[in-house]
């Protein structure tokens, strides 16, 4: 394993610890007035008008409902044709360089293990490339070690300066936790963008080698751009789509500005990597192959795959679901959503998954009950990493919660 130090600076390998706290290293009070909040916010949810063809609720940005209570959404979908397994491989031949190597973008979680074990398959000659923003959790750090040792895989790891990116995140949580504002959040996840950035340039030191991305049209989350008032066309909300508009850009930039002005603490600490990750990730171009437009994305046979194969573990213990496993930030944001909103990111992927006629509305209701299911461990974790005190983020938590659902806190 090689690793490349983005910001020329000392790092190590220390910045690998934090993210993974035992129930018993956890105070009993914070996680009981967190779990008595996230109850508070599942009534709410559970209140919501929702969709009849998928789940999403009214508070979706943007929203509507026709006279059967069909979603705007689901209106406007069109389900996408799938090439298939043999273009996506032909695809790759004819991208290679003399070298025939190809970089395959690595996270630890599902989706990403997967391709990497699918491209491995094809007998590619795979390198894989990680950016570690110090998020990635000790979970998605095993399963990567574990698959690249068990196929023999180079794997590159970039890391910026771990630590420092941990205090300016804790600036811009303190901040953000003194004027909660759903639509900046994404602010707080800007320090993960440079992501596409590195990939690009690894491929590049690599002789031009193509590069892979594991995101799939179902992981859409759209939705934290429009809230600070992004627009979208239908159909990309409906699917993966980084690139916003200028119109929409501005709006967001405006949104975002504004609760710079309201919250102080928020924007110095994250400035430049909120200004290059916005860069990067909305108005880059993205030239990656992406395999799951080529496949439908199935959830159950990739995960079956990999804990067969390769003893992948989901981490089920720190985070209800392994689709944003690789990100110990989730807990808290779906918090944050499910408050506000009713909703997390995960009513997105089941309505898109029901969309593409992979799952009954049925099923995604009775899986959405373990999707939200409130993660206190996960949520402490993150807080503790950056350098939170539990108590007092708990308490502006159980103050936002009260000024958005209007009970008492406690
Ligand atoms: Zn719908």
């Amino acid at each position: 394993m090689s690793v490349i130090d983005a910001s020329r600076q000392e790092t190590g390998m220390e910045g690998a610890q934090g993210l993974h706290l035992q129930s018993n290293e956890v105070e009993e009070d914070f996680s009981r007035r967190m779990e008595r909040v996230a109850e508070q916010a599942s009534s709410y949810a559970a209140t919501l008008r929702r969709c009849t063809a998928c789940v999403l609720p009214e508070t979706f940005p943007g929203i509507s409902f026709n006279d059967q209570g069909v979603c705007s959404i689901c209106q406007n979908f069109q389900e996408p044709e799938y090439p298939g397994l043999e273009k996506l491989s032909s695809d790759l031949q004819d991208q290679l360089t003399p070298n025939g190597k190809v970089l395959v973008c690595l996270s630890g979680g599902r989706d990403s293990c997967y391709i990497l074990h699918l491209i491995h398959e094809f007998g590619f000659d795979v390198i894989a490339y990680t950016y570690d923003w110090g998020m990635v959790t000790t979970a998605a750090r095993e399963n990567m070690s574990r698959m690249c040792g068990d196929l023999g895989i180079e794997h590159v790891l970039v890391s910026p300066d771990i630590r420092q990116n941990r205090v300016r995140i804790h600036r811009a949580l303190r901040a953000w936790l003194k004027k909660p504002k759903l639509g900046t959040i994404p602010i707080l996840m800007a320090g993960d963008k440079p992501y596409f950035r590195w990939a690009r340039e690894i491929a590049r030191e690599r002789g031009d080698i193509p590069a892979v991305l594991a995101d799939h049209p179902m992981e859409t989350t759209g939705f934290k751009a429009m809230l600070a008032g992004a627009t979208f066309s239908p159909n990309q909300a409906g699917g993966v789509s980084y690139r916003l508009g200028p119109t929409g850009m501005a709006k967001m930039a405006l949104s975002y500005g504004l609760h710079a002005a309201q919250s102080p603490g928020m924007f110095p600490a994250l400035f430049k990597e909120g200004l290059t990750g916005f860069v990067d990730y909305y108005l880059r171009k993205h030239d990656f192959v992406r395999p799951f437009s080529y496949i439908p994305w199935e959830e159950e046979q990739l995960e079956e795959l990999l804990r067969s194969k390769y003893d992948w573990s989901s981490g089920e213990d720190r985070s209800s679901s392994s689709w944003r496993m690789g990100d110990g930030t989730a807990p808290f944001y779906n918090l944050m959503y499910q408050i506000g909103l009713g909703m997390t990111e995960h009513d997105t992927l089941r309505s898109n998954q029901i969309r593409y006629g992979l799952m009954e509305r049925s099923e995604a209701i009775t899986r959405l009950e373990t999707d939200n299911r409130f993660n206190s461990l996960g949520l402490a974790s993150y807080f503790v990493t950056v350098g939170i005190d539990l108590q007092w983020a708990g308490s502006r938590i159980e103050e936002f919660a009260f000024q958005s659902l209007g009970h008492e806190g406690n």
